[in-house]
């Protein structure tokens, strides 16, 4: 395999699995990084803040910096902007809400620990202009569901930072992803999202051209066809499959290999 200018890695099932790296991924970010590669960390989990994933990957050992994480919650709160949609009802994590606060963006439904409630139209308040869908672990109900499908109906932009189905756990446990909730709201109010995360290769081409990179001279690594390898090759990237996540096998990928460490011979 040729050397790149840049890896860009996919997180849950590509570097770690849980709070678990995955076995030779630190030290292959290290030696990659070492040899003169720029590193991102381009993720669909909306769950934390640039800050918190700088956090559990230190914690976890790998190198990082603030600047290379590009997470679907980042690339959300940029596609916001250009579109103008500034008050914000979020279905998702405190990391989130605090993601799209630090922005500049408002949300309606939230507070101040970033906590999410539901929060239903009325003329009290000011209307959303879009509803943000994220990994919703903690606080969702069927009343946060419900207020969120009135803001829609009444004309809020539908907006998904990702639509992966499930996110891999520790040892060979998944849990449900981002995209049960969309796929919730999509049935009720009949509208499909905008979706802000991988696939869709801005997350990517931003972190690129933050740093100079050209999408050619970059590798897109991650363990799912419909997200990670779809986005490399949308963006122009060649991409590496690894078999430590989601998916096994592949038809598009530019490389399958069994995990990251593979990238270094
Ligand atoms: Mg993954």
């Amino acid at each position: 395999m040729r050397f790149y200018a840049c890896y860009a890695f996919d997180l849950d099932g590509t570097l770690y699995r849980g709070n678990q790296p995955i076995k030779g991924a630190v030290n292959t970010v290290f030696e990659l990084k070492n040899r003169g590669a720029k590193i991102l960390y381009v993720s669909n989990n909306s769950s934390l803040t640039n800050h918190g994933y700088v956090e559990k990957l230190v914690t976890l050992g790998f190198p990082v910096d603030e600047t290379w994480v590009r997470s679907s919650a980042i690339a959300a709160g940029e596609w916001l902007r250009t579109q103008s949609l500034q008050t914000l009802f979020v279905v998702g994590e405190p990391g989130l809400v605090q993601t799209l606060t630090l922005m500049g963006l408002t949300v309606i439904n939230a507070d101040t620990k970033g906590n999410v409630e539901p929060l239903y139209p009325s003329q009290f308040h000011l209307h959303a202009d879009a509803v943000v869908t994220g990994i919703c672990k903690k606080n969702l109900s069927y009343p946060l569901l419900d207020s969120a499908m009135q803001h829609i109906k009444l004309g809020a932009k539908f907006v998904a930072t990702n639509g992966d189905a499930s996110f891999p756990l520790e040892g060979r446990r998944f849990s449900p992803g981002a995209g049960a909730t969309v796929a919730f709201l999509e049935t009720c109010c009949g509208v499909k999202p905008h979706v802000t995360g991988k696939p869709r290769p801005e997350i990517l081409l931003e972190g690129l051209k933050n740093i100079g990179i050209c999408p050619e001279d970059c590798l897109m690594v991650g363990d799912r066809n419909d997200t990670d390898i779809e986005c490399g090759i949308t963006a122009g990237c060649d991409s590496a499959l690894v078999q430590t996540g989601v998916d096994f096998s592949s038809t598009t990928a530019t490389y399958i290999i069994e995990s990251v460490e593979n990238l270094l011979t």
